[in-house]
């Protein structure tokens, strides 16, 4: 049985540059649905992941089975590469985070959808496969991938193409419920833990000393987060992970979460508006970040700050002030996206309630492009301001004084702060040909 799995590019790829790898982390949904196949079958597996690679299909050869995983932004694409290899005489499994939000939709494009996560139903899939008889629909929930010690097959990457710290996840899902976000959708509003002494393990049989984890929300459930960082201690490795802004509530977190060795969060932080938060149901404090921010800075971590604009609580005025807002609470890497509404989130279903969804070309939902009617300017005025404050964020005067505000980070935030500034002038570029 040979299996490709293949990851279709986005829009976001054509924003590449040379600083790219700085930016690039190896995914781990095509590894473990590598990982997960019975052994029984023998299989042989090929991934390709197009946001790094570029492959030229003819020369290729037969595979069995094609398994594409597409976000909403890349699920064109995904079903462009269906069509070809249907074309060609393979089997097309399709899933991921847009299949499962609307896998009608791809059943048109794949013999088989598999909705949510794939852990349990990949397998069931293959078996069924196997014996002449794959269903046309397999949903993922609920999974077991806490229980299955399952070891993801990195081989398969192309890992030059990635930076080279190993991605490794913990726990899936969140039991948090921001409106605007697939993570809920796809894991039903779970959390689902993988055992602290398999992750351990599997860290350890990477022998490296640098992880970054890919975990939406590590620190869900502080039970859990407390033993998995306690546990990290002895392995002396540094880490970068994601966090909520809320972790200032609990010290003996931070504080296990530093020694286990964090060096670098990602943290959502996605508006200064109290507002746009409430609108969001994302339960942030403002009056914590700049304190939050500080907190880390003190023991040496490097903060990656996400910010979202185009809720019903921005004007021009309060998006022109983020830039100002960003620096004086220190987040040393910001990021800025539109808020997106993807199919099927609360988000989508409201905006479309209220006749503001303008474009279902689900090639724009790369939270660059504006989609749907923003309440307080056009949607043009919403792409030109992000283009706006992601420029004056990354100017070398904000660039330096922020390296001068958090001396940790060194070379790899300084390559990641010209990556961001380079891919950000691509993107006003593009976005002023739009
Ligand atoms: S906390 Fe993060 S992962 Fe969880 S629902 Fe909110 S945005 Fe999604």
């Amino acid at each position: 049985m040979k299996i490709l799995f293949l990851t279709p590019y986005d829009n976001n790829y054509r924003y590449r540059s040379a600083f790219s790898k700085s930016l690039s982390y190896m995914p781990l949904t095509m590894p473990y649905l590598a990982a997960l196949t019975p052994e029984e079958y023998h299989a042989e597996f090929c991934a390709v992941d197009e946001g790094v690679q570029k492959v030229s299909y003819e020369k290729l050869e037969p595979y069995d089975i094609v398994a594409i995983t597409a976000v909403t932004s890349s699920v064109k694409r995904g079903y462009e590469l269906a069509e070809l290899f249907r074309r060609r005489g393979s089997y097309i499994v399709m899933g991921g985070h847009h299949v499962t939000l609307l896998p009608d939709e791809a059943a048109q494009y794949a013999d088989t959808v598999l909705t949510g996560p794939a852990d349990r139903v990949w397998r069931e899939f293959i078996t069924d496969y196997a014996n002449g008889a794959p269903k046309k629909r397999y949903d993922g929930q609920p999974c077991d991938i806490g229980t299955v010690n399952v070891i993801p097959k990195r081989e398969l990457m192309a890992k030059r193409k990635y930076i080279g710290v190993p991605t490794v996840i913990a726990n899936f899902g969140c039991t948090n419920k921001c409106e605007f976000c697939v993570i809920n959708s796809f894991w039903g509003g779970r959390h689902t833990m993988r055992k602290v002494e398999d992750v351990i393990e599997e860290i350890r049989s990477l022998k490296k000393k640098r992880i970054l984890f890919l975990d939406p929300s590590p620190t869900s459930n502080r039970v859990y987060a407390k033993a998995f960082y306690e546990a990290l201690i002895p392995l002396k490795i540094k880490w970068a992970g994601l966090c909520t802004t809320d972790i200032y509530k609990d010290e003996e977190l931070f504080d296990l979460m530093i020694r286990s060795g964090c060096i670098g969060i990602l943290m959502g932080f996605e508006t200064f508006s109290e507002e746009s938060l409430r609108e969001s149901n994302k339960r942030n404090t403002v009056e914590q970040y700049k304190a939050v921010v500080e907190k880390f800075h003190q023991n040496g971590v490097t903060i990656l700050g996400t910010f979202m604009i185009g809720f019903d609580g921005d004007t021009r005025e309060s998006i022109r002030k983020m830039p100002d807002y960003i620096e004086e609470i220190g987040v040393d890497i910001p990021r800025f996206a539109i808020l997106t509404p993807y199919p099927n989130t609360p988000t989508f279903e409201r905006l479309s309630t209220e006749g503001r969804i303008l474009s279902r070309d689900w090639n724009d939902y790369d939270s660059i492009h504006a989609v749907f009617q923003p309440k307080n300017c056009t949607q043009r005025e919403l792409e030109e301001m992000l283009a706006e404050v992601s420029n004056e964020c990354y100017t070398f005067r904000r660039i330096r004084r922020r390296a001068l505000k958090n001396k940790y980070g060194g070379l790899i935030k300084f390559a990641v702060n010209i990556g961001f500034r380079m891919y950000n002038k691509k993107v006003a570029k593009t976005l002023a040909k739009h």
